[in-house]
């Protein structure tokens, strides 16, 4: 990549190299990744094997999981322009729990994962919700014209080359007055260690997008998506909830 996917920028810095791999920061917005990014192929095999390896204990502490998307949830409803027939979408929806929660609070829950195992678990386990297997992109192209109250999206745009075309789509999924989750690792948080590879976020080439708190506005702003909550974060991440505004 030549220069800056979120601001243009062609002026860069190396922020960080270790056994070949190379992370470099725009000078204008601050967002770090991975260059050269992995090609395509590399990530989803990269990613079949790492399902592959924890598919076995992924979906221990269900109960955990639920009561923590149920949280979740109760907190996102505060921030809803209407309280009736609302619509929801988790991009990301590993074993269906935000899903299942989403549901169990009411709303029309629909969830999206590219893991087959996962997205078998959560039909199982789940079968009141729809689950669609295969990335956002696949997905657009035959619901193009669904529309979200809801969109949810935890700890997935660090694993993407093109994180452009991925908001994009969003926004179109997502309704005026929508709100959009999102959750993702930050580089520049005051508690990530202070030795980068020692960070268990850091994990190249699967981890290729780095954000902090600037960056991540600057990608929304582009897409007219504001950000209305920035909500505390413990672990060395950023949670925002941002609003579909035109
Ligand atoms: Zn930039």
């Amino acid at each position: 990549m030549k220069k800056c996917q979120l601001c243009n920028c062609e002026d860069f810095d190396i922020f960080n190299e270790h056994q070949g791999n190379k992370l470099v920061e725009c000078k204008e917005c601050g967002f770090i990744w991975l260059n050269p990014l992995p090609k395509r192929e590399d990530i989803e095999k990269a990613y079949n094997n790492a399902y592959n390896n924890t598919a076995t204990s992924y979906f221990s502490k269900v109960e955990k999981k639920l009561f923590r998307s149920k949280k979740r949830l109760r907190f996102m409803r505060k921030y809803l322009h209407k309280h009736k027939n609302i619509k929801f979408l988790d991009i990301g929806s590993n074993g269906g729990f935000m899903v299942e929660a989403a549901r169990l609070h009411g709303y029309e829950s629909t969830g999206i994962e590219i893991d087959p195992y996962s997205v078998n678990y959560a039909r199982e386990n789940y079968n009141n919700n729809t689950f669609f297997e295969g990335d956002l992109e696949s997905y657009y192209k035959i619901n193009n014209q669904k529309k979200f109250d809801i969109i949810y999206c935890s700890e997935v745009i660090e694993h993407l080359i093109d994180v452009n075309n991925f908001i994009f789509l969003i926004k179109k999924l997502l309704h005026r007055n929508g709100i959009f989750f999102l959750t993702t690792p930050n580089i520049r948080h005051w508690r990530r260690p202070k030795n980068l590879v020692a960070w268990d976020a850091y994990c190249p080439p699967d981890h290729c997008l780095y954000f902090d708190n600037n960056s991540i506005e600057t990608l929304l702003k582009k897409f007219d998506l504001k950000i209305i909550k920035r909500m505390i974060a413990f672990k060395p991440g950023i949670k925002i909830i941002a609003k579909h505004m035109f």
